[in-house]
């Protein structure tokens, strides 16, 4: 089996994001981690191969930042890692973004499972998993709360999604491209022998050539969106009223009283 996670390097959770007049956006001095989300992903794909043999290579297209979640995810266990730019990809949105990642895992070759996290914590699109498998050609098992089969001989794949009106079983062939949900497993630590093993790692970065993706098809001149105005927005005012009782109970049913008449519920 080769496995293939796709991640992204965000800005931690508790970082503040600003906007400059000219509508640059900043997170300031904010470390950068692997999107948590994916975390979910590099975990269920570890899980896979431990029982069904073979590797897992984690990829990223992004500039030299994205090593930091390539690391999180080496020192997790992944075996390979490979980090894909070049300048003009800078400014990409989902649809150059797929691209980018489409063409990666097509050079590879031998790809049986790609795996990606439900969404990533900065942009939040939810796309770009879906995006992938349209573009291979594979099936698309969004929001998989749990793999249920796996059988690499027969080619074929089973999991549990998780929809709003409850769970749907569906059975797709391989190579399939599966977006993971929180719930789907409980990700491990980073080990510090993984922690060495990812600081003393080579990470090949491939071109836009080496991919085979056609200058032209990415970043913002290859992008569909286009931002004529970025606005942080106005700051929200509200208001905040303390319930005075005896009892937490009594406290509890004057929340209530006020949360119908305002008809919140
Ligand atoms: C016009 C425009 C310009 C932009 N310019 C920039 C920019 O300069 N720099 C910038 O960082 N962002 C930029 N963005 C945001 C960028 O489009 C998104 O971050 C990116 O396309 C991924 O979408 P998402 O973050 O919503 O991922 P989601 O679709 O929410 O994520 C789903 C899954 O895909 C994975 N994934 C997403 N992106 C990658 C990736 N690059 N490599 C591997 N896996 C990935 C996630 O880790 C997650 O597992 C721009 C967007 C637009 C519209």
């Amino acid at each position: 089996m080769h496995i293939v996670v796709c991640t992204k390097h965000t800005p931690d959770t508790e970082a503040k994001m600003t906007v400059d007049g000219a509508g640059n956006v900043s997170w300031g001095e904010s470390p950068l981690i692997i999107n948590p989300w994916d975390e979910y992903a590099v975990e269920e794909a570890l899980v896979l191969r431990d029982e069904h043999g073979g590797k897992v290579t984690v990829i990223s297209m992004g500039p030299q930042e994205a090593l930091e979640a390539l690391k999180h995810a080496v020192a997790m266990g992944c075996d390979e890692a490979i980090r894909i730019w070049d300048e003009t990809c800078a400014g990409s949105d989902t649809l150059a973004t797929s691209y980018v990642l489409a063409r990666a895992i097509e050079q590879m070759g031998d790809v049986d499972l790609v795996l990606f996290g439900k969404s990533a914590i900065d942009a939040q699109t939810w796309q770009v998993g879906a995006a992938v498998a349209k573009r291979l050609g594979a099936p698309s098992l969004m929001y998989t709360i749990k793999v249920v089969e796996l059988d690499p001989d027969a080619r074929s794949i089973t999991v549990e999604r998780l929809l709003e009106e409850g769970r749907q079983v569906v059975s797709a062939t391989l190579p399939a491209v599966v977006g993971t949900t929180k719930g789907i497993n409980e990700p491990r630590y980073t080990s510090f022998i993984g922690i060495r093993k990812a600081a003393k790692m080579e990470y090949p970065a491939w071109s836009l050539d080496d991919v085979g993706a056609e200058s032209d098809k990415v970043g913002a001149s290859g992008s569909g969106v286009r931002w004529p105005e970025v606005f942080a927005p106005p700051a929200r005012e509200g208001e905040a009223e303390m319930i005075e009782a005896e009892t937490v109970e009594q406290q509890a049913a004057i929340l209530v009283d006020k949360l119908l008449a305002e008809k919140v519920i």
